[in-house]
């Protein structure tokens, strides 16, 4: 049986990047060597993370004066990484979900964090608005999609204080003005690669305005000198990226990327608002995740949701039980779920809609 893999993270990623990557794991380009035992000073390795990091900029049409690094940590790191490099005196920040709260945390170990507004007391269930940001900020946080709660910041601030966004799920799912961003991250193990590596866009003259000390891994300005090369960098989920990369190329770029994140998301949508059983559970059409797609059935079926699952399941599709925090189900469709995963889904909450309702 065919699986569909709605999986949050790590989550499905191309046939393409996959095979390419099984292929070098056991001979990199011909020459004899598994990429696992090549060093990453060698010529080789060195090609690999120049091309990831040009096809990077090319794909987010990544501006001059800008660099695009591969480091590991992880995106949880990074929350800690961008105070310490860029939080003075206060910074200011948006709380829309358990990764903004937990970014807020680190942030208070680095300065005073005012936080803009928060959507929290819905069970984030919505995208605040109206909000003010304090001018003298240091920069403003945010997180461009929320994986555990299915909203989604389509927006690219216009602001006067250098802006800092976690896009770990929702990078390269559409174009960017790079432009407004002084810094954004991204855990690779949502929409671009493995887990093991963290892409980071930085603009290079927001480093060096701390009066603090800075360990020497955790500076950003000791990986952009070096390239991402100051000690070993993840090489393999490296060169997975950058076969994910390739295949969005191929595909028409962020562009054509773009178009279909919103047919596949329209097209669940659609279902669950129109389905008896299930609703969704963000009210706001124009807050919903087009990575992540979150629904509950109604409470009059709530006590048919293990049913649904088991249902479900026995269809082909993984990884759709909601986050606890939220329940229900989430169906994550990030740039490798073809439409066919999401006409899958489709299929079985109309059928068992006619078997139940
Ligand atoms: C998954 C996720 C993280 C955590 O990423 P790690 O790489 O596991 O640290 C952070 N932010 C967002 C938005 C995420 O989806």
């Amino acid at each position: 049986m065919k699986k569909h893999n709605f999986y949050a993270g790590p989550s499905i990623m191309p046939a393409f990047t996959i095979e390419k990557t099984a292929e070098a794991v056991l001979n990199l380009n011909g020459i004899g060597l598994s990429l696992m035992e090549i060093s990453h000073r060698s010529k080789d390795f060195q090609a690999i993370i120049d091309e990831a990091v040009a096809l990077f900029k090319e794909l987010l049409k990544i501006p001059e004066g800008y660099s695009v690094l591969f480091l590991g940590g992880g995106a949880s790191l990074q929350f800690a990484m961008a105070p310490y490099n860029l939080l003075e005196k206060k910074a200011a920040y948006l709380n829309t979900g358990e990764w903004a709260t937990k970014a807020i945390k680190e942030a208070k170990n680095f300065g005073e964090v005012i936080t803009v507004a928060s959507s929290e007391e819905k069970i984030f269930n919505y995208i605040p608005r109206g909000y003010e940001i304090p001018a003298d900020a240091d920069y403003f946080h945010f997180t461009s999609n929320n994986t555990i709660y299915g909203t989604e910041i389509l927006e690219d601030f216009d602001l006067k204080i250098p802006l800092v966004s976690d896009m770990s799920s929702d990078i390269l799912s559409r174009p960017v003005d790079i432009s407004k961003y002084a810094l954004i991250y991204a855990g690779a193990q949502k929409n671009i690669g493995p887990s093991g590596v963290t892409v980071i866009i930085i603009r290079n003259d927001v480093i060096g305005k701390v009066s603090r000390k800075i360990p020497t891994m955790l500076n950003y300005k000791t990986h952009i000198d070096k390239g991402s090369m100051f000690n070993t960098p993840p090489v393999v989920p490296i060169f997975a990226c950058l076969q994910t990369l390739k295949w969005l190329k191929d595909l028409g770029g962020l562009e054509a990327m773009e178009k279909m994140n919103i047919r596949k998301s329209s097209a669940l949508y659609t279902e669950i608002d129109r389905n008896k059983l299930f609703r969704p559970t963000i009210p706001n059409p124009a807050d919903r995740s087009r990575m992540n797609v979150c629904f509950v059935m109604y409470d009059e079926y709530k006590h048919m949701e293990p049913a649904f699952q088991e249902f479900a399941t026995a269809r082909g599709m993984i990884g759709i039980k909601g986050h606890r925090s939220v329940g229900g189900f989430r169906a994550s469709l990030y740039n490798a779920l073809p439409m066919e995963s999401v006409d899958a889904i489709i299929g079985c909450m109309q059928e068992f809609e006619k078997q139940n309702a």
